[in-house]
């Protein structure tokens, strides 16, 4: 017999994300860090678990448990914003214009390049609070607004930095094939040769990144040049993932799956082909309807086909200053099923096993299992279906990242 160290109790519901569902009126107990029981007060009174006078009690207050949140897909270490540009969009002005005026993503590298590695460490942490407070425990973020060796590692350090000192577990993917820098624009061979001959390599050997992720778009890379630098990336052992297919059906999806890549996100215009391809290969389709909603485009992925098609679906937020500036996973779910239907457990899945799985983490996040870290999220609603319904407000109650407490309690 064994004492908890912590107790959840007080739970409508307990959404595992795993083949037990959604349990009614269960309890988690947690010791050393890990789950060490979930299922229902009796069997734990049952069990070699013992709840003693050390034991932490922390009351879901009728509310819903969820395995810790997974956001697997952002952006969100940059300086300087985008206010701006997103008013005078939203009043008419074509991207293509404010681009041309020094705009878009530019505007982001140059703010970035310019800012100190404490700077932009200082910029990212309260947009790491603030997903940690809507109930996200891992985070995936990449680089791509350096765009030189030198800035492209910094934001790496950063990320690295944020890791080692905020409870958000965090993901690191090199995106230095986000877009040709402006001042490189006369020779994007050369640009692409110094990601995969210089950065990729320094990348790798230092350990900065997990993944390689190239934006395939037009006015971006095209495929040949994507295949360049995730091939450069597997060689020095970075798993693939790809920005594919979201201004029109290039293939995209088809070189994410003949790749390997862990996920091919966007996709608003996969083809037919293009999710077979992501089904025989594995490869999760990761969604971020935040992006089209900012934008106020009707752009919308084909998420249901997907998931018949036999593709995990994840969702993201895409945060970034540009396109998607927000934290707010849990909008992601509402949009998720009001614009791209999916149902209540299939939005929930897509923030928990298969975002995790989107970022390589399957076997230690995302779902709640005995024996794996106890990331876990109780939020104010009585179920998973109410989460998604609820919208556009926070009801993040209490957030434990390995056992321990570290948001709301
Ligand atoms: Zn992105």
């Amino acid at each position: 017999m064994s004492a908890l160290d912590l107790l959840v109790e007080g739970a409508a519901e307990v959404f595992t994300a795993t083949s037990a569902g959604a349990l009614p009126d269960a309890v988690v107990g947690i010791h050393a860090g890990k789950i060490a029981w979930i299922g229902s007060r009796a069997g734990l009174a049952a069990s070699d678990w013992t709840v003693g006078d050390a034991t932490r009690r922390v009351d879901a207050r009728g509310g819903l448990v969820t395995p810790g949140l997974v956001d697997p897909h952002t952006h969100l270490v940059f300086a300087g914003d985008r206010a701006d540009e997103y008013a005078r969009r939203a009043t008419g002005t074509p991207y293509l214009q404010i681009a041309a005026q020094g705009g878009g993503i530019a505007a982001t590298m140059r703010a970035t390049r310019a800012a100190s590695e404490e700077t932009l460490v200082a910029l990212a942490r309260p947009r790491l609070d603030r997903l940690l407070g809507f109930g996200v425990t891992t985070a995936e973020i990449k680089s791509g607004y350096g765009l030189d060796f030198d800035n492209e590692i910094k934001m790496l350090r950063v990320i690295r930095a944020l890791d080692a000192t905020h409870p958000v577990r965090l993901v690191p993917t090199f995106l230095g094939a986000h877009t040709v820098p402006p001042d490189r624009r006369d020779d994007r061979a050369a640009y692409v040769r110094e990601v995969c001959e210089r950065m990729i390599p320094a990348v790798a050997g230092a350990g900065l990144a997990t993944f390689c992720d190239v934006f395939v778009e037009q006015g971006a890379f095209d495929l040949d040049e994507a295949e360049t630098v995730l091939r450069a990336g597997l060689a020095h052992g970075l798993l693939a993932k790809l920005h594919a297919d979201q201004l029109g059906a290039g293939g995209g999806a088809e070189l994410a799956a003949r790749l390997g890549a862990v996920s091919a996100d966007h996709l608003e215009h996969v083809s037919r082909a293009g999710i077979a391809a992501l089904a025989a290969a594995g490869t999760v389709a990761v969604l971020l309807p935040g992006a089209a909603l900012f934008l106020g485009q009707d752009d919308r992925p084909p998420a249901r086909r997907l998931i018949e098609g036999g593709v995990r679906v994840a969702l993201a937020t895409d945060c970034n200053p540009g396109t998607c500036m927000t934290e707010n996973l849990p909008l992601m779910l509402t949009l998720g099923m009001s614009r791209l239907g999916l149902s209540p457990t299939e939005a929930l899945l897509a923030v928990t096993a298969h975002a995790a799985a989107a970022v390589g983490r399957e076997a230690v996040a995302g779902s709640l299992q005995v024996g794996r870290p106890a990331d876990l999220a109780i939020f104010g609603v009585p179920s998973h279906r109410h989460l998604p319904y609820h919208f556009g407000v926070n009801h993040t109650l209490c957030v434990l990242v390995d056992g321990r407490v570290v948001h709301g309690g």
